[in-house]
């Protein structure tokens, strides 16, 4: 039986590999993370190892190998977007995230889906609004949401009240349980953000206002979110912070 697949991909990653070729990772519809190598990817002439850009929508031609796949054919499915320096910075947690929170060979069109619509609107909207709203969905989608209703400690439902997260609890802590150190602020006008910015519609987003302190109070909670998460601080969101973007 043969593992080979053709599939519509989206590039997270790609590296070179040895002296000749390429290693890819891609989200793909059908097939979820996949990686792979290019041979001879880095030739100039290999028009695979020319396509295969981060951020790039491709559709693939894989070959199961025993120990890993490698890529037989792809083509271009849209052009690639231009992106601006800032918006490329956005784009890279875009990526990097994706790699992170998803398993290998694990369908979730859904998330393919919203990393593709991410990836579009970042050039029409607030690249740092998409990119928070892409991160409370994607956080979603792999079953990793934070809990922002009941109290990480004694479970009551936390009202219009201002309270705290706690990352390593991994979610909202009421006032009458808050006592950790290394506990958030989180005001009711960021949890009304956060609320709006995971139901935001990415094919039809509505305008809305963002008051500056809010987004930075919901910024800095789901990137140390995140950081708990991963263990290891992601190299993306370095980098938009020593940039200040
Ligand atoms: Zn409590």
């Amino acid at each position: 039986m043969s593992n080979d697949f053709r599939d519509d991909a989206i590039v997270l990653h790609v590296k070179n590999w040895q002296t000749a070729d390429k290693y890819a990772v891609c989200f793909t519809r059908e097939h979820g993370k996949i990686r792979f190598i290019v041979y001879g990817g880095r030739y100039p002439k290999n028009v695979a190892g020319r396509l295969l850009q981060p951020f790039a929508q491709l559709s693939l031609e894989v070959i199961a190998g025993q120990r890993i796949d490698k890529l037989k054919s792809c083509e271009l499915l849209e052009m690639p977007q231009t992106f601006d320096f800032k918006q490329m910075a956005y784009a890279a947690v875009v990526t990097e995230l994706t790699a992170i929170f998803t398993e290998d060979h694990q369908p979730q069109p859904e998330v393919y889906e919203l990393v593709k619509e991410t990836l579009l609107l970042l050039k029409e909207r607030n690249p740092r609004i998409v990119v928070l709203s892409f991160v409370l969905k994607l956080l979603d989608l792999v079953g990793l949401a934070p809990q922002v209703e009941a109290c990480g400690v004694c479970g009551c439902i936390i009202g219009e009240e201002d309270a705290w997260f706690s990352p390593l609890r991994g979610g909202i802590i009421c006032n009458d349980c808050h006592n950790e150190a290394g506990e958030e602020k989180f005001s009711v006008g960021t949890r009304r953000l956060l609320a709006n910015l995971k139901s935001l519609d990415f094919k039809n987003p509505k305008p809305f206002t963002v008051k500056g302190g809010e987004l930075m109070e919901l910024e800095g909670i789901l990137y140390k979110f995140i950081l708990f998460q991963t263990d290891k601080p992601l190299n993306s969101i370095n980098f938009l912070s020593q940039m200040g973007i």
